[in-house]
């Protein structure tokens, strides 16, 4: 290995050390040591470390020979790369991040095997699309027009160019799945459950029972007052015994926040 001059002939060999569960996307002989690669002519960090296995949405920070660098830093030979994944326990702030962060708003596209994450993400507020029919790069167009996370267990997708914000989800149940993704984004202080159609993923607003009483069932008539109606699709809803069975749900999977700093404890509702 040369000793930290570019090779003329312009392959570079660097050194790479993956953090945390980054060791997960990488081959088992890699994993939780340091390893030599040749690199690809005019590579850049995030060309390598995808290379590797490791999706870029999952990195978080990337130091090369100790310092902090972006995605497009252009390796040369001998450089020592350490990748980490998001920190929870580590102030990274004074470093550079590899990406502008966070997006304005919390908003997501799941892709087509994640239909009870999105669910469960529409069910806490969230505007999430989603599409059983949803290809690849319509996934990938969305996420870039309209500044959204992509949710997927296929870390190829997270490679994708136009995709700058992505969570790889490890859980398989959609239980587990949202409560992995709250961990991760610190969503649960802003979860606004029951506030967003489940169907179209429009936002509710309330309304009156007198616009709405012709269009109610006569015993929903008489047993509510609260209602709200989705201009997406037209349907209303209102409090009754399936929303009740959903309620008991979403603060099941919110309890696990219980012990976290929240400023509007869900529980306390009504
Ligand atoms: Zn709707």
């Amino acid at each position: 290995m040369a000793n930290g001059s570019t090779e003329s002939g312009g392959h570079a060999s660097a050194t790479f050390r993956f953090y945390a569960e980054l060791n997960d996307f990488i081959a088992p002989e890699r994993r939780g040591r340091e390893f030599g690669c040749r690199c690809a002519h005019a590579a850049t960090a995030k060309h390598m470390i995808e290379a590797l296995g490791v999706p870029h949405t999952e990195v978080e920070l990337v130091l090369v020979n100790g310092e902090s660098v972006g995605f497009e830093y252009a390796l040369r030979d001998g450089d020592r790369l350490a990748v980490y994944p998001q920190f929870e326990a580590f102030d990274v702030t004074p470093l550079l991040r590899v990406r502008e962060r966070p997006l304005r708003e919390t908003r997501f596209v799941a892709d087509a095997h994640l239909g009870g994450l999105a669910h469960l993400l529409r069910m806490t507020g969230f505007d999430t699309l989603y599409d059983n029919g949803f290809r690849d790069d319509e996934i990938e167009r969305l996420a870039a027009a309209e500044g959204r996370i992509v949710l997927t267990r296929d870390r190829e997708l997270l490679k994708r160019r136009g995709i700058t914000h992505g969570c790889y989800v490890r859980e398989l149940r959609s239980d587990a799945q949202l409560r992995e993704i709250f961990d991760r984004l610190d969503l649960f202080g802003s979860a606004r459950p029951f506030t967003r159609c489940l169907s179209c993923n429009t936002p509710l607003h309330a309304i009156a029972k007198a616009q709405v009483a012709d269009r109610l069932p006569p015993g929903v008539r008489e047993r509510h007052e609260r209602f709200a109606v989705c201009d997406g699709c037209a349907r209303v809803f209102w409090e009754g015994s399936h929303w009740q069975r959903m309620r008991a749900r979403v603060d099941a999977l919110l309890a696990a926040a219980s012990w976290r700093d929240v400023s509007e404890p869900l529980a306390q509702r009504e």
